[in-house]
């Protein structure tokens, strides 16, 4: 019987390039003007039929690079993948994939109708107010309000933490319980922000030198993979 093709065999039959194992899902390079196309393939040849996020990466004077993730979820696996095109700066735009992934129910359509319509489309910053206490008599914090550390996850878990720890410690007193609650669960907090301001410093540099330092780092991580798997089959 001939074996099921692998994922990335799917990938390099459907875009006719070779995949390399990257970082995370595959990625597939594809000029601008095939965007459109590539997206439909995925979805028409590869079962690619949950379109989970759309983002873009300043590269400097190269432009900006902007990548799709498109998954083919199956019982007890998601395989994806990354479609990445490049447009210059001076000419930042790139057509829309909106009719390939069209039928989104609840409030989608209305979403993607505001923002096409929108003139005054920005990308928010993201930032984090530090507040000396999380309590003032009976009025007290809770999750991200209190203990939000970044983006990159765990929000959830303190939230859902901080919230086990107050309800533990509401005995009585609401103004002492709420201080009970602070006194335990900031030190977990502050645990997690030491090494998500690290993470952060470097995913999200906030000078040009460290977003090329960062770019660089991340076009070697498919180098730096392919070593490891020769290392790993040699050791075999
Ligand atoms: C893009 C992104 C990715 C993330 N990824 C992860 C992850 O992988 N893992 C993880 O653990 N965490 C992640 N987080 C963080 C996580 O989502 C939050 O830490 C978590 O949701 C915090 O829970 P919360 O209940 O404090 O706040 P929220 O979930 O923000 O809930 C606050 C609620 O209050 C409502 N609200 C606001 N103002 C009012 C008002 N005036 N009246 C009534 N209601 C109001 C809001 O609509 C909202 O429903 C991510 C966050 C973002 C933005």
């Amino acid at each position: 019987m001939t074996p099921e093709p692998s994922w990335l065999e799917r990938l390099a039959d459907a875009f006719q390039v070779e995949v390399e194992p990257g970082f995370g899902p595959p990625t597939v390079d594809v000029p601008v003007d095939g965007w459109v196309d590539a997206a439909r393939t995925a979805r028409d040849t590869l079962g690619c039929g949950f379109f989970d996020f759309l983002t873009g990466v300043d590269e400097l004077d190269e432009g900006f690079s902007v990548v799709m993730h498109l998954a083919s979820p199956a019982v007890g696996r998601v395989d994806s993948v990354l479609l990445r095109t490049r447009v210059p700066r001076d000419a930042a735009a790139i057509p829309c994939v909106c009719a390939v992934y069209a039928g989104a129910g609840w409030r989608v359509p209305e979403l993607l109708d505001r923002v096409r319509s929108a003139d005054d489309l920005y990308f928010d910053s993201v930032s984090r107010i530090q507040v000396p206490t999380w309590s003032r008599g009976r009025i007290g914090l809770v999750g991200d309000a209190a203990s939000c550390v970044s983006l990159f996850g765990d929000g959830s878990s303190l939230a859902m933490s901080g919230a086990f720890t107050l309800a533990d410690s509401l005995n009585g007193d609401i103004s002492a319980g709420l201080r009970a609650y602070e006194a335990r669960h900031r030190p977990q907090r502050a645990a997690k922000e030491n090494s998500v301001a690290y993470a952060t410093r470097l995913l999200i540099p906030a000078t040009p030198t460290g977003i090329a330092v960062r770019n660089f780092a991340l076009h070697l991580m498919p180098l730096v993979n392919a070593a490891q798997r020769v290392g790993i089959e040699r050791g075999k």
